[in-house]
């Protein structure tokens, strides 16, 4: 996609550094020239600038830390942790997330509450995955496991398909994008930044990292939760955090190996992501 570079610094002003961290003044951020992404692109999360109490716990066979916050459990940010995902008693002979929770048929049931303003997001969103895979989103009748797209304090979602009712947020401030991202979480993708093999391509900078958002930025083990990981680490993911992203001090929190920084993306899905979606569904 052909894309043009603006400076966000005059954003970074106004939004300021405690809700959205991918400010600095150096950074610029890819736009596309769609109308549909032309705002800051920001990493996710379900409750900005809040923090909970930390909790440990059993997502699957992984050892996971995650914040309660509100009375969600909430992972990396913006991923929110159903009672049934967590801490599974009795042996454990499957993973959730990405091997499992997968919608049926690859067709994704969904409602959009009445009271969510700038539906246009979920509608572009969806128009968006359907655009470039397989999964197909269809208007919930009588369908007992479906998503209800709803007003929320930021931008979140479940990861996979959890049973029932479960709900993707989105504050005012979420955009197509953060929209895209947070289908991506409810088809049942991790960030990329998690990957087990993640170290082979990045440096974490804990240094820069927010206070109490330092567990964004762990990764899992191939067999636990995180289930597959498809091809090399994706740079250019809709689900890769930027190399700004929840940082403390306008310092790079990821850097390629060589040092360099990049940016977030999220105009899109990368081919990176229609192939692991591939995969999948
Ligand atoms: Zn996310």
């Amino acid at each position: 996609m052909k894309t043009t570079r603006l400076s966000v610094l005059a954003l970074c002003a106004t939004v300021g550094m405690t809700a959205f961290s991918s400010c600095s003044k150096e950074q610029e951020t890819a736009v596309p020239t769609s109308s549909a992404a032309k705002q800051e692109a920001k990493a996710e999360e379900a409750y900005p600038g809040e923090r909970g109490t930390v909790q440990t716990g059993k997502f699957g066979s992984e050892s996971i830390v995650y914040q309660q916050i509100n009375g969600e459990n909430i992972l990396e940010g913006d991923i929110i942790l159903a009672a049934s995902q967590l801490n599974p008693t009795g042996p454990q002979t499957e993973s959730a997330g990405r091997n499992t929770g997968k919608w049926p048929s690859a067709v994704v049931y969904y409602t959009i509450d009445a009271a969510l303003p700038s539906q246009n997001r979920v509608t572009d969103a969806i128009t968006h995955w359907q655009t470039y895979t397989a999964v197909r989103f269809v208007k919930r009748t009588t369908q007992a496991n479906y998503v209800t797209f709803r007003v929320g304090s930021g931008c979140s979602s479940n990861i996979g398909m959890i049973g029932g009712r479960q709900y993707i947020n989105l504050a005012s401030g979420c955009s197509t994008g953060n929209t895209i991202h947070e289908i991506g979480h409810a088809l049942g993708l991790f960030h990329e930044q998690t990957r087990n093999d993640r170290d082979t391509y990045v440096n974490i900078l804990t240094q820069n990292i927010q206070a109490g958002y330092e567990n964004n930025f762990t990764k899992y083990g191939v067999s636990g939760y995180s289930g597959t990981d498809f091809g090399a680490l994706d740079f250019g993911s809709i689900m890769m955090y930027g190399s700004f992203s929840f940082s403390s001090n306008g310092q790079p929190t990821i850097t390629k190996k060589d040092g360099s920084t990049f940016d977030i993306q999220r105009s899109g899905l990368s081919a990176g992501d229609r192939a692991g979606i591939d995969i999948m569904y």
